[in-house]
């Protein structure tokens, strides 16, 4: 899950991140986040420990070192780099969840998108759209394929649902992806 660092935000954000961690635990679903104790990402691994279910971190040894790793998360992957987190964040997951984020949600959302265009991931991606947070990002990328950067057929890579009572739905009903997208990647 991606999701924000910030805690300065809307409550509105913070119920939606609590009502999907309970429902992701009560379907024995494993969590997998940016190891964080604050912002969404604190709420998520604390509802997660609350109703018993496992969350394991994936950290840069940089967070660790000024302390940003939640206390009572015990399993954690602490990395050299960014970038290697970022590897591992889609390493062996059955499908990647957005939460309402800033600079660092997006870009782990967008590189996911990227590969998946590329084939090079192909698990479900779901978007949730709380208070209409996404709005402007899927007019951007209904704009991308309006403007033939993207063809409809990527319009399958992700799912925005507005609830998070459809989240685990959305994740199981995403459309099929497959390493074949790289026949269909690019706009000749
Ligand atoms: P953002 O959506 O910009 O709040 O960023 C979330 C992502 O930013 C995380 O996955 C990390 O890459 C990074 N990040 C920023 N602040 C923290 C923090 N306090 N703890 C963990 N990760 C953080």
């Amino acid at each position: 899950m991606y999701c924000a660092s910030s805690a300065q935000i809307d409550k509105a954000y913070f119920a939606a991140t609590q009502q999907l961690a309970a429902e992701l635990v009560a379907n024995q679903i494993e969590v997998v986040y940016g190891g964080g104790a604050i912002g969404l990402m604190g709420q998520l691994a604390d509802t997660v420990l609350e109703k018993g279910g496992r969350i394991t971190g994936i950290m840069p040894n940089f967070m660790r070192e000024v302390e940003w790793a939640h206390r009572q998360v015990s399993e954690f992957i602490f990395t050299e780099t960014m970038h290697e987190r970022k590897q591992k964040f889609l390493e062996g997951i059955d499908g990647l969840i957005t939460l309402a984020g800033g600079s660092g949600t997006l870009e782990e959302l967008f590189e996911a998108i990227t590969l998946k265009r590329l084939g090079l991931f192909t698990k479900p991606i779901v978007i949730l759209n709380t208070q209409n947070f996404y709005a402007p990002l899927k007019e951007m990328l209904e704009r991308c394929i309006a403007e033939n950067f993207m063809i409809p057929r990527h319009r399958d890579m992700w799912t925005f649902v507005d609830r998070p009572e459809q989240v685990i739905d959305a994740l199981q009903n995403a459309p099929d992806w497959t390493s074949e997208a790289i026949q269909f990647a690019t706009l000749r």
